[in-house]
């Protein structure tokens, strides 16, 4: 099957109609599963298709071995759900989808079942699932058969639990209904991206179909060695790889960790590259095997702007020329601010001209402190651990501040010092096997990057 042919076939699969479907009728156990996997399609997940995704590596075929796999298992455990001679009773399938405010109650009785039959299955899935996590759209499935007075009978009930599971309750045997969980055939595959910046890395990569959460994760990973205000200018390029699952369609249901990523600032070319050491613990390296990941971050916010930098200035409120002990990052009020570094908080709360204020000790050497905070994270308090990354509060213009910004200090030995163009340590160098197994992986991820470009694309990126 050519790609495009797969991709047609899985729209096939997607257009189908939503709200109810109904097939009647005496039908094999085969049919009837095959019903049921069909009702475990993307748009029940919550989770956007990739809209715009700029590459796709065809997905191997869909692999048919695995959806035989959880037919045959389904048809079977529907077989032993119900007694001999149901063979001759007829069975209907419903599919509803989930409104904005249903209850699994509601939309059970809604599709004809009966409120203690409803009621016993509910109570049944709750071993697997939490039912009161509906998503609006989601779509549930039931199945009814008549009983020997003609009233539909609930045999089972199925619904996706999230992207990788699926959830199902029946009658047994002895008229009780029992569930469980069925893991959905899900398959591995990366998706590229690649684009120019206008004004924010952000943007770019949302206009090239990037998932928001790659996009948090891609900034956290150049937050080490990227000033976004400064180092950031139009007409500089990004590209990136990430992993993503598949469903059997062949539709992207999730996007999991980022493979590899270039940016272009000015005259400066970033590389990182994924690596999984032997121990099975991942880190991201640049092309010579340094790791990215430092003591402390250079942007403790994402997409903030430097407003105010270390020195001397006018104060904006007192009035008179004062040395700014720290650079204000200009973000909107309820941005999230991350850790810089590793550490323990030493002092979460208010704190006079500072107002909400939150200072971590990274270690013996170096603190950061986070000011004029609208709000400080859950459970960051004297004493707890943070790492870096981790959002300990959100932007504001608590205490003495004329609008909201954060208030990033960085202190080294107790003194507050200029963080912009402070030289940190550089995190791990790998060597050795390691640096070799490194190499191996670098360039497998450079080859499978190129093959994942659209060729307008590999274009682009030639000239
Ligand atoms: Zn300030």
């Amino acid at each position: 099957m050519r790609p495009d042919e797969q991709r047609r076939s899985a729209s096939a699969l997607r257009t189908r109609t939503p709200i109810i479907s109904i097939a009647t009728g005496a039908i094999g156990g085969g049919a009837l599963a095959l019903a049921l996997l069909l009702g475990a399609e993307p748009s029940a997940t919550g989770m956007p298709a990739h809209g715009s995704a700029r590459l796709v590596n065809p997905p191997a075929q869909v692999e048919e071995s695995y959806g035989d796999e959880a037919a045959a298992a389904l048809a079977s455990a529907l077989d032993s759900g119900l007694a001999a001679d149901d063979e001759e009773k007829s069975l209907q399938v419903r599919t509803l989808a989930v409104g904005r405010g249903d209850t699994l109650m509601g939309v059970l009785v809604k599709a004809g079942a009966e409120r203690a039959q409803a009621y016993a299955a509910i109570q049944a899935l709750r071993a697997v699932q939490n039912p009161r996590r509906l998503k609006p759209g989601q779509e549930i499935t039931l199945t009814f058969e008549a009983d020997a007075d003609g009233a539909p009978r609930l045999v089972d009930v199925s619904l996706d639990a999230d992207v990788e599971r699926r959830v199902v309750a029946r009658l047994s045997g002895e008229g009780d209904y029992k569930a469980e969980s069925i893991d959905k055939p899900l398959e591995r595959d990366a998706l590229g991206a690649a684009g120019m910046i206008d004004d924010s890395l952000y943007n770019a990569a949302q206009s090239a179909g990037v998932p928001a959460q790659v996009i948090v994760s891609l900034i956290r990973l150049y937050s080490f060695d990227v000033d976004f205000q400064r180092d950031i200018q139009p007409g500089d390029r990004f590209e990136l790889m990430y992993e993503v699952l598949r469903d059997e369609t062949g539709a992207v249901v999730k996007s999991q960790e980022i493979l590899y990523a270039k940016l272009t600032a000015g005259s400066k070319t970033l590389s990182l590259y994924r690596f999984r050491h032997e121990d099975g613990e991942t880190g991201y390296y640049n092309e010579k095997g340094e790791s990215v990941r430092k003591a402390l971050m250079k942007t403790p916010v994402d997409g903030a702007r430097l407003s105010s930098n270390y020195g001397l200035r006018k104060h904006p409120i007192l009035g008179y020329t004062k040395m700014h002990r720290g650079i204000d990052f200009a973000a909107p009020q309820g941005t999230p601010i991350m850790a810089a570094g590793d550490g323990r908080i030493e002092e979460a709360g208010w704190n006079g001209g500072y107002g909400r204020y939150v200072r971590i000790r990274h270690n013996s050497e170096f603190k950061t402190a986070y000011a004029h905070l609208s709000r400080i994270a859950k459970g960051i308090r004297d004493g707890a651990r943070v790492s870096q990354g981790e959002i300990i509060g959100y932007v504001g213009s608590t205490g003495r501040s004329t609008g909201p910004h954060l208030h990033y200090e960085v202190l080294r030995r107790e003194r507050q010092i200029n963080p912009i163009g402070l030289k940190l340590p550089t995190g791990r160098k790998l060597s050795g096997r390691e640096r070799l197994a490194f190499q191996t992986a670098k360039e497998a991820l450079d080859a499978h990057y190129a093959s994942v470009l659209q060729p307008t694309e590999r274009l682009v990126r030639s000239e």
